[in-house]
């Protein structure tokens, strides 16, 4: 592909950029400010309810010790238990743990689920220890963290770089602190497990899956389809590649593709399974890649293409890239994916955003399925499974068309609008205590 320099960019004078934090409570204060929310219910919504720092050792292969910081912030539990993920990447710290759990409570709300939102995670590079080393690093946060979580209480599952098999650590050492009769009971700590330890079948692509019906309500609504439509997705690990997997099955074409390793691009598509064998053999990278170009990073949002999936990090489309965007719609994989100022600048050109709180809750959705599975000891199909994770996102879709011309408003604020206030509802009849 040939881009012409010139065509880059318009050269915008940045601010500091936002932090994921802030642009949370931005999101929230626009919602809280349009519906009118309770003054005393919007005081006990901007700040989390608890957050846990803990500092904890752990033996490396080679026999030292090394200090590891993990987190735990505790939005809100006005519906229920705290519920989210736990991500291992170095961006992890209180900010981002309290923005991800505030987020939280707003997907989990929206969803209809009886939970709040929390998350955490540690703030490590997993690629640099080894299998053996996970497990420590995983079995003694989970140990720091005691009773902090708890199947009735807290419920953690996986976020960016944490899998099944930490989940299955996390389950096992939860249930190791209790009691020989009581261990059975609190399987249900952690979802997201592995299908032989507990877990749910479907809840791996759950995610993508979702990403791919909220995708397909948005074009349904726009009476059109997915067939034939280009998209970019960055990032490829649990979301992006089921994601492209459910995309491809509904005939759109993957044309370009960002990891931590560079950004490849192919206008007559690239063909998902092939790029999985060579990220295989690649350490999972994509670079390289060699049926398509290389390009530069900052070119990537600005391919041309119908639909962006960021399925990344926080923050990654703002003042830099949001004025090159060529997509009609941007369907938030991630968590807070669009910052502030970006979010109006696609919504100033007209580019729809499906919200993240909606787009990927199709992950937590499954995750209340397996907690349910748990609790009540059965089995669930994977075909139950879609089925239903199909019909509570086709409900939640329909809730935040009818907000957003119920209050005039952009798909992110109906969202929000709706998930608060299910929350203040709860405030509002049972009262403050004491
Ligand atoms: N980490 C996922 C999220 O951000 C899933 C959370 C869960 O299943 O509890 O929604």
């Amino acid at each position: 592909m040939k881009i012409n320099p010139a065509k880059k960019m318009k050269v915008i004078k940045k601010n500091q950029k936002m932090g994921m934090y802030e642009n949370v409570m931005q999101q929230f204060n626009r919602a809280a400010d349009l519906m009118e929310l309770n003054p005393s219910v919007r005081k006990i919504l901007a700040i989390p309810n608890t957050e846990i720092v803990v500092n904890f050792p752990v033996k490396r292969d080679d026999g030292t010790v090394e200090i590891f910081k993990g987190y735990r912030v505790q939005h809100n539990n006005a519906l229920g238990p705290y519920k989210g993920g736990l991500r291992y990447h170095e961006t992890v710290d209180i900010d981002a743990a309290r923005a991800l759990a505030t987020w939280m409570t707003w997907k989990t709300s929206l969803a209809g689920l009886p939970y709040g939102g929390g998350k955490g995670g540690v703030q490590i590079n997993p690629k640099l220890y080894t299998n053996s080393e996970l497990e420590r690093i995983t079995r003694r946060f989970t140990y720091a963290l005691g009773d902090n979580i708890g199947p009735e209480h807290d419920i953690p599952a996986p976020d960016v770089n944490t899998t099944p098999q930490m989940m299955a650590w996390i389950a096992d050492t939860y249930m190791s602190t209790k009691s020989t009769s009581e261990r059975s009971k609190h399987a249900h700590v952690v979802t997201g497990k592995p299908v032989g330890a507990g877990g749910l079948e479907g809840r791996d692509r759950a995610t993508g899956f979702g990403v791919v019906i909220a995708l397909k309500e948005w074009a349904s609504h726009k009476n059109t389809t997915l067939k034939g439509k280009k998209y970019i997705l960055q990032g490829i690990g649990n979301v992006g590649y089921w994601a492209s997997i459910f995309m491809q099955e509904n005939g759109a074409i993957l044309v370009g593709v960002q990891d931590a390793s560079g950004s490849i691009y192919n206008a007559e598509g690239i063909n998902p399974d092939n790029l999985f064998t060579y990220m295989t053999d690649n350490r999972g990278f994509i670079k390289d890649f060699a049926h398509a170009e290389a390009l530069p990073n900052e070119f990537f949002f600005g391919l041309e293409c119908d639909i962006v999936i960021p399925a990344a990090l926080g923050n990654q489309i703002n003042e830099d890239n949001a004025y090159e965007i060529k997509a009609e719609v941007i369907a938030e994989g991630a968590n807070g994916p669009v910052d502030g100022a970006a979010n109006d600048i696609l919504l100033e050109r007209n580019i729809d955003i499906i919200p993240d709180i909606f787009c990927n809750s199709g992950g937590v959705i499954a995750s209340y399925f397996e907690w349910l599975q748990n609790r009540n000891g059965e089995m669930w199909t994977m075909e139950e499974v879609l089925e239903k994770l199909e019909s509570k996102m086709k409900i939640s879709f329909k809730k935040l068309l009818k907000a957003s011309v119920k209050y005039n408003t952009d798909w992110r604020t109906a969202a929000f609008i709706e998930a608060i206030s299910r929350v203040e509802q709860a405030y509002l009849q049972r009262g403050i205590f004491p």
